[in-house]
């Protein structure tokens, strides 16, 4: 039986009246890349925000490996803080800009969250920490302050502090839209390793070559729906529906 890592259904939410998800399911089996592409305002974000219970959905079920919150059960209070805390503690999240702390060197942006949150030996996590940077092409940035690094190497410590945390599953969201274009490059080629290695990983992502070079699996939302799903070849080489081909039309 192949290993379902991420498993969602039914998933709603509305902001106010704004429908923004509308039922929405699929599967990423361990190992694999699933890429969301769509225009915008179409659901991605809050999609990918609900995998971690960043965003509360009205209703449905997101499981990630052994986590699974039924989102309409969600007890209210401090219990249901809990259980969305339980989800969001198994996935790593890579935001546009990486948010790093500017006071503190690139290592120590790494390993906060493993020592403070996690409780982690700091010696363990300290090597474990180059390690990472070594895997993004830091290594000789580890004392570097956030300020001395281009926007380009500021998202790669990003993508470290996401893997420090030795998640289950990794979740980009548009991890390039806020680089200059020559920075672009150097991100998604990480990003790639990491599908290499057999990261878990959902990406959120308006590079459509990165997404046929990276996606096992692509899903195309519109209007808060899965409109098409199905491998890069299927869905960007072949779409069958108006609505993706009109969106590839505009963004090839
Ligand atoms: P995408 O990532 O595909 O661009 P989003 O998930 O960011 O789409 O947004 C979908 C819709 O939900 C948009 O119309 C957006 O304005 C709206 N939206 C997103 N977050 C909020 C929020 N916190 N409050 C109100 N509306 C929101």
């Amino acid at each position: 039986m192949t290993d379902i890592r991420i498993e969602v259904s039914g998933l709603h939410k509305a902001f106010g009246s704004l429908e923004v998800l509308r039922g929405i399911g699929f599967t990423t089996p361990r190992g694999t890349s699933t890429v969301l592409l769509g225009p915008s305002g179409s659901g991605k974000t809050t999609l990918l925000r609900s995998l971690n219970a960043l965003d509360i959905p009205d209703s449905g079920v997101v499981r990630i490996d052994d986590v699974s919150v039924d989102f309409s059960l969600l007890p209210p209070g401090k219990a249901g803080r809990a259980t969305a805390r339980d989800l969001r503690a198994q996935s790593g999240m890579v935001f546009q800009s990486h948010n790093l702390f500017p006071h503190r060197t690139v290592l120590q942006n790494i390993t906060e969250g493993p020592v403070v949150a996690q409780k982690r030996p700091p010696d363990e996590v300290v090597a474990e920490a180059r390690v990472l940077l070594d895997q993004v092409g830091l290594a000789d940035r580890a004392d570097s302050y956030p300020y001395q690094l281009s926007g380009g190497q500021q998202q790669r410590v990003g993508i470290a502090r996401a893997l420090a945390l030795k998640p289950r599953v990794v979740l980009f969201d548009e991890p390039t839209s806020a680089l200059d274009p020559e920075l672009v490059g150097e991100v998604l080629s990480v990003i790639r390793d990491l599908a290499a290695q057999g990261w878990t990983m959902v990406v959120v992502t308006h590079e459509i070559r990165f997404a046929e070079q990276v996606a096992d699996q692509v899903l195309f939302l519109d209007g808060g729906v899965i409109v098409e799903r199905g491998t890069p070849e299927r869905v960007i080489g072949d779409p069958q529906e108006e609505r993706t081909r009109r969106f590839l039309r505009r963004v090839l």
